[in-house]
């Protein structure tokens, strides 16, 4: 039979799968089965919309068969199947999904558990298998296909008998090394665990032939083995348990399987509300930022559930944009099922529910700042210029939720420090919250400008980041007290009385004029200056606008 190459890249990918994309062997079960998850899904949507095909849930299921003498391991399902067609398109190109068309043909983005997009967990089979061969037939056709390769050479395609519509995946697990033991992929227990790890809220049950032992008939003290179908999969979304059933490593593990992240999550809330709305919501904040975080290409929300069934993957309303980070989800029984994405977005429930998960949000990190504040600088050594823009961004209203999350370098504690920190050690003869915008700590600790405010015993805070003098311009006041820059004209401190403020003016007034002529419009004023101790110069601004922010601002588009 002749041969389909791969293309070029395709072989490259495939290499690349098979060698580095997963650090476990181990997920290769977990992805076949999300496709065999899919694959039943795609009938049960079918079904919503088409009257002559009937979803009767006992006959959908998939089923998981090792064979240790042939070395085999087989995942069956009862899904939909594929045609010559869409084996050579989802199985022959690598990053090709099948699922992921099907929800946009479909026009049912959003809808429903569809897990496939990537188009590539299929191949990570190749991981632990010499071969794999993959049989199925698609729903309303009577000719069934075999598709086979043994990886990166190509793969082959020939009609073959199936009596059932669905997919059957048979692997030739690889032979064991010095240092990979295969076989345990064909050992039941093994496999079981696996299936509990990854796919336990599989909404389909996972079926498979374990060995048991029992008493032997007539006698007391002998055993004999029997083989019995078990269902391995609890179902049960982890979100209608019971919190104190569940362990961190629960949670952890349902963010996994979620594709929440790669990374562990910093905190989780498990919020269940019965009143004027019901809802049950899991929330996570990440330890890291995905890759796209700070750019327009990453899109913020939480998977909106309806009774169970998921109804948007990425519900943006459910988050305001300075909680952008928060990943998870929220299941409730007060939204209908058939609601359309705009209806969704006024739904009055939907309102109640974001607002209160916003406040459970902020008490979770103002806990968390309280409480554990090593963690509390992860998250906002990574978050925190978010938490700066929405203070930024959506002035009023957000104050009240940011202003006590947000943390700055201080100059006397040398570490980050919230506002009210700072204010509480505040002297009474401190007028303002004073800051010195510049690009490093270091840098900052040397400008001359700080030296009269350090001088003083005052703490000032360093801010660093574009947004920070933006942020803070927005909030304007902390507990009634006015943030002022430290090159701001007016510092608020009293004259050192053995200084004049004419002191050097009139002697040096041909120095000044002639430095004045030289800058022109650069600056406004040549002037002596009371608060310099060890540097000869500095430059302070007049106004609102300091000469940081006009940095900034010079730099944005008109
Ligand atoms: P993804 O699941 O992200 O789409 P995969 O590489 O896992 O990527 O699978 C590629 C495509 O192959 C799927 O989108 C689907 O169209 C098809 N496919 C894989 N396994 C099955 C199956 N068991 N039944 C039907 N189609 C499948
Ligand atoms: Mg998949």
């Amino acid at each position: 039979m002749e041969k389909t190459p791969f293309k070029a890249e395709s072989q490259r990918l495939l290499d690349m799968m098979i060698h580095s994309i997963y650090s476990h062997k181990e997920i290769f079960l977990r992805e076949l089965i999300s496709n065999a998850s899919d694959a039943i899904d795609k009938i049960y949507y079918k079904a919503l919309t088409d009257d002559t095909l009937a979803f009767d849930k006992d006959n959908y299921y998939i089923q998981v068969m090792a064979d240790k003498e042939n070395r085999t391991l087989a995942v069956l399902d009862t899904g939909i199947g594929m045609t010559k067609e869409e084996l050579e398109d989802n199985l022959g190109v690598i990053a090709q999904s099948g699922s992921l068309a099907f929800k946009r043909d479909n026009e049912v983005e959003d809808e429903h558990g569809i897990i496939g997009q990537f188009g590539v967990g299929f191949y990570s089979a190749f991981m632990v298998a010499d071969v794999v061969t993959v049989i199925t037939r698609a729903l309303g056709s009577d000719t069934a296909y075999k598709w086979e390769s043994a990886g990166v050479d190509g793969y082959t395609i020939e009609p073959v008998d199936k009596e059932t519509v669905g997919t059957e995946i048979i692997l030739k697990i690889k032979e064991n090394t010095e240092d990979e033991h295969y076989d345990e992929y064909l050992d039941e227990y093994r496999l079981r665990s696996i299936i509990k790890k990854y796919s336990d809220f599989i909404r389909y049950p996972i079926k498979m032939e374990v060995t048991r032992q029992r008493p032997k008939e007539g006698s007391e003290d002998e055993f004999e083995e029997y083989r019995e179908e078990e269902t391995v999969n609890s179902m049960v979304p982890i979100w209608r348990k019971n919190k104190s059933e569940l362990t961190d490593e629960d949670y952890e593990k349902f963010y996994m399987e979620k594709h929440y992240g790669f990374d562990k999550p910093l905190a989780h809330l498990h919020i269940s509300v019965d009143g004027a709305v019901r809802y049950n919501a899991i929330l996570y904040i990440p330890e890291r930022a995905p890759f796209d975080y700070y750019t327009k290409e990453y899109e913020k929300g939480l998977e909106l559930y309806s009774n169970g069934v998921l109804i948007m993957s990425k519900a943006p309303d459910l988050l305001p944009d300075y909680y952008s980070f928060v990943k998870g989800m929220v299941d409730s029984e007060d939204l209908s099922l058939n609601i359309s994405r705009e209806i969704l977005q006024q739904d009055k429930q939907l309102k109640l529910i974001a607002k209160n998960i916003k406040n459970k949000i902020t008490k979770e990190l103002e806990r968390l700042q309280k409480d554990d504040r090593e963690k509390y600088e992860t998250f906002y050594k990574v978050f925190g210029t978010q938490l700066k823009y929405g203070a930024y961004s959506d002035y009023g209203s957000n104050k009240e939720d940011l202003q006590d999350l947000l943390m700055f370098y201080s100059s006397k504690e040398k570490k980050l420090v919230t506002l009210a920190e700072y204010v509480s050690r505040m002297p009474e003869d401190q007028k303002y919250i004073y800051y010195a915008s510049g690009e490093t700590y270091d840098r900052i600790d040397k400008l001359p400008q700080t030296e009269l405010v350090s001088e003083k015993g005052y703490e000032i805070l360093y801010f660093i980041e574009d947004v920070d003098e933006f942020a803070i311009k927005m909030l304007m006041t902390y507990k009634e007290k006015e943030f002022r820059s430290v090159s701001s004209g007016d510092l608020g401190i009293d004259a050192d009385d053995s200084k004049d403020e004419s002191d050097g003016e009139s002697e040096n007034k041909a120095l000044f004029d002639e430095m004045k002529s030289i800058l022109g419009d650069k600056v406004k004023d040549v002037r002596v200056s009371k608060r310099l101790k060890n540097h000869p110069v500095c430059l302070t601004a007049d106004g609102d606008i300091t000469i940081e922010m006009e940095k900034v601002l010079r730099t944005m588009p008109n």
